[in-house]
């Protein structure tokens, strides 16, 4: 029985990670779950899965929280730092990273520094701080089991495999805007944009799909993951989302992972590996598809690839900088203040006004993240 403690319980992975838990309960139990600000969700998630312990982010909602498992004997706390204390549970086998943004950050590495293994679905963790989250990793050899469903796919590809890898390609699906002008996305609004062809996900990376901004914070989140350099790593555009990625090696041999478009499947292969167990999801039938298609990247219009490959080139905290100016104008383009094409713009003036720090300490990074927030 392995105890999972799952941050961003109440979130599109966070519920789906329920999913896999419900159907077997025979190999995994809840121990502790985390949630950002909604209080009854989680609540309802600790009256069902009933584990040690619960926090909410948000402080203000505590008494609610408590309140609803008053009649319970789990745990609730409150605040970002008993989110990260709790980390350090010894009862805890795995944690599951599914907190979105820079928030995700330092219960990720916590969980890292007590050894635990981490199932990574928070890729701005590795984006940010790459080569600290890794150390860290090695240092205290806590494996990290990506989530990210094309780094569940590449990372399955290499299961077996001794040699070099020549180059990875990674899908994208090309968002909801593939195709479209300029003069197009000038004038497209948050729905649109919030309606992605293949996965239904969170907000904030449903908006980085459409901006190709995710598949960017993916290249940098592979280079950490596999040791492969961001020239190595080839974006192209999969419009079927069948294909989840896919490993060139040194002989000029390909593999692939193909399966049908849900984050179920790479969640319980994180769980479980290197088993694979049962699973009642549906099978990919090939005869629904009358081809799989494959093309470049429009990068001129969608220009936050290029930012992430700039970001990487650059290194130091310019990573860090692109992820907080992202998250800000992604949040600014929801709350209605910015349009979609200002969000490639926005970012781009942080990268180029942001003071720039070519070996971070944690701390910088940090410090980082403030100040451009601010900014
Ligand atoms: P959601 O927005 O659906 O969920 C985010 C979760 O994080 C929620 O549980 C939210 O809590 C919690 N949260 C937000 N801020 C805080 C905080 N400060 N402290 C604690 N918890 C917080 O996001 P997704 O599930 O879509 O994505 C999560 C991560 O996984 C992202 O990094 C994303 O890029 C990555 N990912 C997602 C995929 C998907 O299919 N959804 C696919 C691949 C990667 P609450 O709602 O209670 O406020």
């Amino acid at each position: 029985m392995k105890r999972i403690a799952i941050l961003g319980s109440t979130g599109s992975i966070g519920t789906q990670a329920l999913n896999v838990v419900r159907r077997h309960r025979d190999l995994f139990s809840v121990e502790v779950l985390c949630a950002g600000t909604n209080a009854d969700l989680l609540a309802e998630q600790a009256l069902e899965f009933n584990p040690n312990a619960v926090v909410i982010a948000d402080e203000s909602k505590y008494a609610r929280l408590r309140d609803a498992l008053a009649h319970t004997d789990v745990k609730v706390f409150a605040g970002e730092s008993a989110m990260v204390d709790l980390m350090e549970m010894d009862s805890i086998d795995m944690v599951l990273a599914a907190i979105v943004g820079f928030a995700g950050l330092k219960p990720t590495l916590r969980a890292l520094e007590q050894g635990k293994p981490v199932a990574l679905a928070n890729k701005e963790t590795m984006v940010v701080a790459g080569s600290i989250v890794t150390a860290a990793a090695q240092r205290h050899r806590a494996p990290i089991l990506p989530v990210d469903s094309e780094h569940s796919a590449i990372f399955q590809c290499l299961v077996g495999e001794g040699s070099e890898v020549d180059k990875i390609l990674l899908t994208a699906s090309g968002g909801p805007f593939r195709g479209r002008s300029r003069e197009e996305l000038a004038q497209v609004t948050l729905a649109q944009t919030l309606n992605h062809p293949n996965w239904s996900m969170g907000r904030k990376v449903t908006i980085d799909s459409a901006t190709l901004m995710n598949k960017g914070l993916e290249v940098i989140e592979a280079k950490w993951l596999f040791g492969v350099p961001a020239e190595n790593i080839e974006v192209l555009v999969h419009p079927q989302s069948v294909v989840h990625s896919m490993v060139q090696f040194r002989d000029g041999s390909i593999k692939a992972q193909l399966g049908v478009p849900t984050m179920e499947t790479p969640i319980q292969y994180a769980f479980t590996f290197p088993d694979r167990v049962e699973s009642h999801l549906p099978r990919l039938d090939f005869h629904h598809y009358a081809s799989l298609t494959f093309e470049q990247p429009d990068r001129k219009t969608f220009r936050c690839l290029d930012l992430a490959y700039r970001a990487i080139a650059c290194g130091g905290n310019m990573p860090c900088i692109m992820n907080a100016a992202n998250e800000v104008a992604v949040q600014r383009f929801i709350d209605g203040s910015i349009g979609f094409l200002d969000i490639a713009d926005f970012v781009e003036h942080s990268m180029e006004s942001a003071a720039f720090i070519p070996n971070p300490t944690l701390e910088d990074l940090f410090q980082t993240d403030k100040t451009v927030r601010q900014q």
